[in-house]
């Protein structure tokens, strides 16, 4: 495969940009060789700099659900540049999304746009300490939460990637102030709630994990948070940035059917523009400036090109349902396609799997939790993302993130999926 331009312009990339990238995980450092640089894409398919051609399994990180450059999306963002690409003033597509938002996602009776799950998690637990005028927060060993400070505290996706799932910089009275229980552990979550007692303003979780590789919750774990989070007065907060409208049009919640007092969402809700949103109960959604108290803001929150986007995207898949289970057909047969690859080569790796997201663990335990995900061979997965992209399938360039299926995955690309997966698994 020839890369030289890509080449070329991550050597000069390096010279203006820290690391040359513009988000950590993009390097490749943890699979080796350079990143590629994407010229465009569309449908299943994203092509570099040097016209190589990939079939993506990451769309983005999540976001592309419909496959890139989807014509509905397109036409919209088109329409709204035309009007200016900004006014920092309300504008209708704002109410649309909102509306549409609340009728997708029960538990969400109000909800704010910002513009990444960053700022959405980092609003949403500012928001929950007000409420509640409680400092601490709980997290799962493995999640990610974004970058937020509060966050960077044994995390998961890049975090973890480059060996730092604790950032410097964070310093030591906000991390006091984030408490850490493995996941799927309810036990521990007891613990802490009686250590401290009225402490706590929030648990926060990835209902289903997917930047740890793709970790499912056990049986009652989710229940389990919400009766705790009920009994002891703290706000539950579903952090459904990647699992919001992917797993169901609903998320997460509505496939473990329990209700968290806030949701927060990003990646597929902008349709491939930056936008977030945090959302839920009204009794807690009106502490929110300039409604409450507790201030919350952004020059371009709501901007009409992003909102445009977003609609597009909610609305199709608000009203083409079946794509749930098309997007889930095709993942269990690639799923399926890989487990029977494994078995002709007495290859016993582990495979999470949930609607549209998988992952495949270099390890041959049963990965529940984030000790268990950091038992894998993290080399042997450098191997295997290097073979399959020189066969031309594009995987996250990391261990610790789940892949995602997208609408534009047909029968031709699952066959090349699993041959290419062939060629690796026959050289091990
Ligand atoms: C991606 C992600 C975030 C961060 O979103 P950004 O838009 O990258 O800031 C937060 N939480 C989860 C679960 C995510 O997957």
């Amino acid at each position: 495969m020839k890369i030289d331009t890509s080449k070329e312009l991550f050597e000069k990339a390096k010279h203006f940009i820290p690391g040359g990238v513009n988000s950590p995980v993009r390097a490749f450092k943890a699979v080796g060789g350079d990143p590629l640089f994407i010229k465009k894409a569309k449908g299943a398919y994203l092509y570099d700099e040097d016209d190589n051609q990939f079939i993506d399994l990451i769309d983005s990180w999540g976001p592309m659900i419909l496959g890139h450059a989807h014509s509905v999306i397109e036409e919209e963002i088109l329409r709204a540049v035309k009007d200016s690409p900004s006014f920092g003033a309300p504008s209708r597509r704002e109410v649309e999304i909102a509306e549409l938002i609340v009728s997708m996602i029960p538990s969400v009776e109000k909800v704010r746009m910002v513009n990444s799950g960053t700022e959405a998690t980092m609003s949403a637990i500012r928001l929950a300490r007000g409420f509640t005028k409680r400092d601490k927060i709980l997290k799962f060993e493995g999640c990610y939460h974004g970058h937020g400070d509060s966050f960077l505290i044994a995390a998961g996706s890049g975090a973890i990637t480059m060996g730092t799932p604790d950032s410097p910089g964070v310093t030591e009275g906000t991390a006091k102030d984030t408490l850490l229980a493995p996941f799927n552990d309810l036990e521990k979550v007891k613990e802490l709630i009686e250590a401290n007692p009225n402490e706590i303003a929030a648990i926060i979780l990835e209902p289903v994990a997917g930047n740890m590789g793709c970790v499912i919750p056990g049986e009652g774990f989710l229940e389990g948070l919400r009766k705790l989070c009920d009994e002891n007065g703290i706000v539950l907060i579903f952090d459904e940035v990647m699992t919001g409208f992917r797993l169901a049009k609903g998320g997460a919640q509505e496939v473990f059917n329990i209700q968290p007092d806030l949701t927060t969402l990003g990646k597929i809700i902008g349709g491939g523009m930056p936008v977030g949103a945090y959302g839920g109960k009204k009794e807690i959604m009106d502490f929110v400036s300039p409604e409450g108290p507790v201030y919350q803001a952004g020059t371009l929150s709501g901007n009409p090109v992003a909102m445009a986007a977003g609609l597009a995207q909610l609305h199709y898949l608000n009203t083409h349902p079946e794509i749930y289970a098309q997007l889930e057909a095709t993942t269990n047969q690639i799923v399926d396609g890989y487990q029977s690859v494994l078995e002709k080569n007495n290859l016993n790796y582990t495979m999470n799997k949930i609607g549209s997201m998988f992952s495949l663990f270099f390890t041959n335990i049963q990965v529940t939790d984030f000790a268990s995900a950091k038992s894998c061979d993290t080399e042997k997965f450098g191997r295997y993302f290097r073979s399959m992209l020189e066969s031309g399938i594009y995987l996250a360039p990391s261990q610790f993130e789940a892949l995602f299926i997208s609408a534009a995955i047909g029968e031709k690309e699952v066959e090349r999926i699993a041959s290419s997966f062939e060629s690796f698994a026959a050289g091990q």
